[in-house]
Order: C-alpha cells, then structure tokens, then sequence
C-alpha cells in the first residue's frame, strides 16, 4: 500500500513496525531551540541521540540525493521520528546503527 502525504510517498507495507493504529505522537523541543529534541523516552542529543533513519528505523547515511526521507531514530527506545513535524512515524526496538 502506498499513499502520498505532503507530496512524498511513504511505502508502509516496507515498514514491519507500522502500526496504523498507533495514537498519533510527537516528540518535543526545547523551547527556543528546535535542534534540542526530547524524546518521549527523554531522551536528549546529548544523552542516546538520534540517528538519521530509513522509515524501518535502521540508521542511514543522510547524503543528499540518496532516498533519505528526513527521518531519525532514536537511540533509547527506538522511535522514528519525521525531523519537519516531530511526529513519531513508528518505532524500531532494535534500530541497526552504522558504525
Ligand atoms: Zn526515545
């Protein structure tokens, strides 16, 4: 199933962890600074950080013009978040990190 929304295309059934039934979340910022995110786990830049991510979750290298799709994980509990609405998109328990 793929569906359009903001005019990128989201390819769900890729996405083991997408659950549609999942209340909508977002995760927040320090206010006055966007780049400060905190996680609903708590999770802050400094602490576990986040990663850039495909939309499984598994950590990806954010070169442009690749298929990157302005998305990060969250290193403590594995959240995918959209970096443009802070929504979380879905969650990865074990997200495979690059080295
Ligand atoms: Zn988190």
């Amino acid at each position: 199933m793929d569906y359009h929304t903001k005019g990128r295309r989201i390819t769900i059934s890729t996405n083991p962890w997408y659950d549609p039934n999942m209340p909508k979340e977002f995760i927040t910022h320090e206010s006055g600074n966007e780049e400060a995110w905190i996680c609903i786990c708590g999770n802050q830049p400094p602490g576990d950080g986040f990663f850039p991510c495909d939309e499984t979750g598994n950590e990806v290298e954010p070169i442009v013009g690749s298929d990157w799709e302005n998305l990060y994980v969250c290193a403590r509990c594995g959240r995918i978040i959209d970096m443009n609405t802070l929504e979380v998109v879905g969650r990865n328990p074990h997200p495979k990190l690059l080295v």
